[in-house]
């Protein structure tokens, strides 16, 4: 792990953070580190855009400790061993809920109707994208680029290395929030899109009050509050989302990467098991910033 100085949305220094104390879920600590001593974790507020990370960030190997054969029979079992709600039914259904799955495609598909037209979109990458069982049915031409051991669905043709092709539309879903550098997958975004190519990032919002109180208890509500949290022995736990982001932060990964943002809103949709919140956002090659363009 590599502690990092920088905000890794706004680049802004540590004099504009909050910190707390963290520590890492077992499940992470043997899956990561084969149950050795880990160093020591923080969650950190940035007052600058509002973004929530863990630092010190995931190098290379722990992320494919982590990603390697994710979601595989021995990741479920090696997770149930300190999460026992983690079933092999639920380890089946993360990803392929065929609820989950319309209403995402639904949600994406009336963003994009209603913004720019489907008319102006002949083909997606889907970009960290799974099997492509998120892309909308309406797009002609399908692509994904996924790094982890899957095969596409039907209809959709994988990549395992980024494409030397640019695209109409690039989505990614549920992706950064557990990448330790956003802005490099912004980048690489932006290798596979033109000028006049249309982005879209979609992310959970977790970081509110009432869903942390249901999902977690009061331990991590209080690291809403960083103030508060320093004055309890209650500590944030670190799981394989590293990043926790609001909508000013998902717009500040736009602004400072050269994107105009199209739409952006907070969606609040329900899968059937109550409410959960999706940041969305659509954006656009800054055309009057050409950085990284022929
Ligand atoms: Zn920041």
């Amino acid at each position: 792990m590599k502690s990092i100085t920088y905000c890794p949305i706004c680049n802004s220094k540590q004099e504009r953070w909050s910190i707390v104390n963290a520590e890492i879920a077992q499940f992470l600590v043997e899956r990561i580190f084969n149950n050795a001593n880990s160093e020591p974790v923080f969650l950190i507020q940035c007052k600058e855009c509002s973004f929530l990370f863990f630092n010190p960030r995931l190098e290379q190997k722990e992320m494919s400790a982590i990603y390697t054969n994710y979601r595989d029979e021995n990741y479920q079992k090696q997770r149930q061993k300190y999460e026992k709600g983690y079933t092999a039914e639920i380890n089946y259904n993360i990803g392929f809920c065929s609820d989950q799955m319309k209403i995402r495609k639904q949600n994406l598909l009336n963003i994009l109707t209603t913004t720019i037209g489907m008319d102006k979109i002949h083909d997606v990458l889907d970009f960290g994208g799974d099997m492509g069982q998120y892309i909308p049915d309406e797009i002609p031409e399908k692509y994904v680029y996924e790094i982890s051991d899957v095969q596409a669905i039907k209809g959709v043709t994988m990549f395992k290395k980024l494409p030397d092709k640019k695209f109409d539309f690039i989505m990614c879903a549920h992706v950064l929030e557990h990448v330790p550098a956003p802005q490099e997958i912004i980048a690489q975004i932006k290798k596979v899109s033109r000028p006049d190519s249309v982005i879209y990032l979609e992310v959970p919002q977790e970081f509110y009050p009432s869903n942390l109180l249901k999902a977690y208890g009061k331990q991590i509500l209080f690291s809403y509050f960083p103030w508060l949290m320093a004055m309890t022995k209650y500590k944030p736990i670190m799981h394989e989302h590293i990043n926790f982001f609001s909508l000013k932060s998902v717009e500040k990964l736009c602004s400072n990467n050269s994107l105009d943002i199209l739409y952006s809103q907070i969606k609040k949709i329900d899968y059937g098991y109550g409410e959960t919140r999706l940041i969305c956002c659509l954006a656009r090659p800054n055309i009057k910033n050409r950085v990284g363009y022929e």
